[in-house]
């Protein structure tokens, strides 16, 4: 590595593959998800998890189209909601755990070709803060687009 990498960009560039977006129950939708979805497809909020969602456990996660990918996967556009799409989706790879368990890390990195391994732990604990602070930041910016007091 020429210099030490200072945000999420610089360990992690999205290959496009849509592994992520394959199986079932791994796509957690939170209610703030649901408005943010609903609004930008032009649905029901209410009637929303009914015709897109699957329950796992107590929670609702987003359904799987006949490809056994998630709903809103398009083999061209690959996440058809991208701009709304679900906390969880936004927040990959920095997910919050990795502030208590950095070593989680590289077995992430299995499985998501877009992250560069071997990122030193309090490295990786200081982007994570600072990409979670953005998408949080970024997520309040879409409460009031949708909610403009
Ligand atoms: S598995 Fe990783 S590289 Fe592939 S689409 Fe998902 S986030 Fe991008
Ligand atoms: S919402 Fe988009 S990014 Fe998330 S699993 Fe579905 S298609 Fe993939």
């Amino acid at each position: 590595m020429d210099s030490d990498p200072v945000t999420g960009e610089d360990i992690f560039t999205c290959r496009q593959c849509g592994d992520c977006c394959k199986g079932f129950g791994g796509t957690y939708v939170t209610a703030r998800d649901i408005i943010h979805i609903s609004e930008y497809i032009s649905f029901n909020p209410d009637q929303f998890a009914m015709r897109y969602c699957e329950k796992s456990g107590s929670r609702h996660v987003l359904a799987c189209g006949k490809d056994g990918r998630c709903i809103f996967f398009d083999k061209e556009k690959q996440c058809t909601i991208h701009p709304v799409k679900p906390y969880m989706c936004k927040a990959w790879p920095f997910i919050a755990t990795l502030i208590r368990h950095p070593e989680n890390w590289n077995t992430m990195a299995n499985s998501c070709p877009g992250i560069k391994k071997d990122i030193p732990e309090k490295l990786l604990e200081k982007i994570v803060r600072l990409e979670k602070k953005k998408l949080d930041l970024s997520i309040k910016k879409l409460d009031i687009q949708i909610n403009p007091l």
